[in-house]
């Protein structure tokens, strides 16, 4: 793995919210296409994390790199168009619309600008193509392609976010806590799902459900209270003392 390029990295985030120190110090590495899983407690600060990461949030200090571009001074809407997608807890789906609406307008807005270069009617097509590939790669019921997305089942509804966030093909892929609120055949779904996308784009995947984590992820960082603990492959990650007196328990 040492010969993987890699594709995002913070170097030395900080956030304070007032007194509390939220990320201290996180330098985080993602390989091209790996899934790297990123656990710890309740309030660790993993989700103001994915915020600075993405975007939504400045960090008070530090750099983030993507494909080897200061992405630091991009705000959110800029690094997805540099490559960097979030996907779950934002929805960017439109409830009025159906499926293949949905997806047909994230595969226009990903590739609006080579647009004027096809003709009307082989556009149409080839971005119809396009949709349906996704809702297909996302294991979407064919049967609810039409259906207006208000009224697909919770678990449909993942999929479809997730498709959406493919759409613009990204580099990266910042997945929050995405099997929340989930059943566990749901859960085990989405498991599969996300397994079925590995090496498409690298996954930064926030979770509470440790077995997805340690099932999915080729690397796995714990956040406590803000710092990075450790780093490593699932196995290592397991047997960590550190990781074990803060957090996995034992
Ligand atoms: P996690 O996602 O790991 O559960 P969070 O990143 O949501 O943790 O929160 C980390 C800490 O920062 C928590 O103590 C939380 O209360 C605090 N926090 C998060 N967002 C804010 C904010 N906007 N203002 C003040 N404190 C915040
Ligand atoms: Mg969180």
């Amino acid at each position: 793995i040492s010969s993987t390029p890699i594709v995002f990295e913070s170097r030395g985030l900080h956030k304070h919210f007032g007194a509390l120190h939220a990320t201290n110090d996180v330098s985080i590495q993602l390989y091209a296409g790996e899934i790297h899983g990123l656990i710890g407690p309740n309030g660790a600060g993993k989700s103001t994390l994915i915020h600075q990461l993405a975007g939504t949030l400045r960090p008070d200090q530090g750099e983030l790199f993507l494909n080897g571009k200061n992405i630091t001074h991009l705000k959110a809407h800029e690094r997805v168009a540099a490559g960097l997608a979030r996907s779950f807890q934002v929805t960017n789906i439109f409830d009025h619309y159906t499926v293949l609406e949905n997806l047909l307008l994230a595969v226009q807005a990903a590739t609006g600008s080579s647009l004027r270069f096809w003709r009307a009617r082989d556009s149409e097509t080839e971005l119809l193509d396009k949709a349906k590939q996704l809702a297909m790669e996302c294991a979407i019921d064919r049967h609810l392609w039409s259906a207006q997305a208000r009224h697909l089942p919770h678990g449909e509804q993942r999929k479809l976010e997730f498709a959406l966030s493919l759409a613009a093909s990204p580099s990266v892929m910042l997945l929050d806590e995405p099997m929340a609120g989930m059943g566990p055949d749901e859960s085990l779904r989405l498991t599969e799902l996300i397994e079925s996308m590995r090496g498409k784009a690298a996954m930064l995947l926030v979770e509470h459900d440790m077995q997805a984590v340690f099932r999915l992820a080729d690397r796995i960082s714990v956040l406590v209270a803000g710092k990075i603990i450790a780093s490593g492959t699932p196995d290592e990650i397991r047997h960590n003392q550190d990781v074990k007196n803060a957090y996995l328990g034992d």
